[in-house]
């Protein structure tokens, strides 16, 4: 296979070799359900057991808070929908600008079906003013306020210990999507009171298809998906046994490695980061960079498309992602970069790039390598460049 470069894994990760491992036998000999009355059953319930104590010990919860779903955007829906209905028809949503569309959507269908949605804005770097917030919840505190640990495209960490110990003051439920923040930052559900919290396997070398919502004790919670009596009447659907064993050996992983592992991948990204500012005139790095996933680089190449930057490192075996959408035919630039105010010139020319502990050293010398050519290449093509009008894109 030719040369790849993967620097995507904000979008997804490879699946460790130790989790497709144990996964195996689930799919082999090990296949009961473990619901059944029979032992053969029963001795795979053992293993979802063990495995909620392993997810449980890896964001330091009790193994009967978490449920397992299908995905993250099963969690987020979740949460949200539940919520809502828990807290009754005057409950009020408070979410932010940046979110992930499986938290925007939903909050957008409440408001559709009549509830008083709230989306806050955020500032330069995709932070949130903590005090409008705490205004917000003084003025109606029966809300539910769901704002993600970090952000997919820019990794900004939102101030979480802070918007959760508000929530607690004015007693608004409180659900944050981690799914970006998990194996890549320490989350302790004991010292961040948060109600529900949404995490997504194959974020962090698990397979795709499967995701967990920790709910606390006593939280405001109804079930979304309605049926049989597993996750304890949480969340019907026969268990998905292999990928809940792999996803507990992949917590397991990032338990015990990501210490280490972080700060590896912090000093490659660091290293790309000012090896594209070096090479490369006119780039804006987009997010918090003081408060920012160990992993994720975003930046906006002035006067040009992030779409032709990721097509033409593409051929070269370079995979990255833009903040696009394709929308109706028309490429529409991040809703994550439009909300932070970056400039008209920037706004279509954001990339990112996201590392995970496979990323090696050679994988950023072969980035910076062959991405300063591709933007001096296209900048020559373009019909914009500094004269071009600075008006900030809002
Ligand atoms: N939330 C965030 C922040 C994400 O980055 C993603 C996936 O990109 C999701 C939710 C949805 O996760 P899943 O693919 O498990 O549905």
């Amino acid at each position: 296979m030719e040369k790849i470069a993967y620097l995507d894994n904000n979008a997804t990760t490879c699946v460790a070799p130790e989790v497709f491992a144990v996964m195996e036998p689930f799919f082999r000999e090990m296949y009961g359900n473990p619901s059944s009355m029979h032992a053969f059953g029963g001795r795979v319930a053992k293993f979802v057991k063990r495995a909620r104590e392993e997810v449980a010990a890896f964001i330091n919860c009790s193994p009967d808070e978490i449920v397992f779903t299908s995905c993250a955007t099963e969690s987020d829906n979740t949460a949200i929908f539940g919520a809502a209905e828990a807290l009754g028809p005057g409950a009020r949503i408070i979410t932010t600008a940046v979110e992930h569309p499986a938290v925007l959507q939903p909050c957008r269908r409440l408001k559709a079906r009549g509830a008083d949605v709230l989306e806050l804005p955020v500032d330069g770097v995709g932070q949130i003013d903590t005090d409008a917030l705490r205004e917000e919840l003084k003025r109606s505190p029966n809300a539910l306020v769901t704002a993600m640990w970090a952000n997919n495209e820019t990794g900004t960490v939102f101030p979480v210990e802070e918007i959760a110990a508000i929530c607690r003051e004015h007693g608004a439920v409180f659900h944050t999507d981690a799914v970006q923040a998990a194996g890549k930052a320490r989350i302790d559900v004991s010292k961040v009171p948060v109600d529900m919290l949404s995490m997504s396997g194959h974020k962090f070398h698990a397979p795709k298809g499967i995701g967990i919502l920790y709910v606390r004790k006593g939280a405001k919670f109804r079930p979304f998906m309605l049926g049989g009596h597993q996750e304890s009447g949480r969340r019907a659907g026969t268990e998905n046994v292999p990928y809940i064993v792999g996803l507990a050996k992949a917590c397991e992983l990032a338990r015990l490695g990501m210490d280490r592992e972080n700060v590896r991948i912090a000093a490659l990204r660091d290293r790309l980061e000012s090896g594209i500012l070096a090479a490369c005139p006119d780039v804006l790095v987009n997010g918090d960079r003081s408060h920012r996933l160990c992993n994720t680089l975003n930046v906006s190449f002035k006067y040009i498309e992030g779409e032709a930057i990721a097509y033409h490192l593409s051929d070269l075996g370079i995979c990255i992602s833009t903040g696009s959408a394709c929308a109706s035919g028309s490429l529409d630039p991040s809703h994550v970069i439009r909300a932070m105010g970056v400039p008209f010139v920037a706004v279509h020319g954001s990339v990112r790039f996201s590392l995970s502990r496979y990323t090696t050293d050679a994988d950023i010398d072969y980035v910076l390598e062959k991405l300063p050519p591709v933007i001096a290449n296209l900048r020559a093509l373009s019909p914009f460049g500094p004269q071009s009008d600075p008006t900030t894109f809002k």
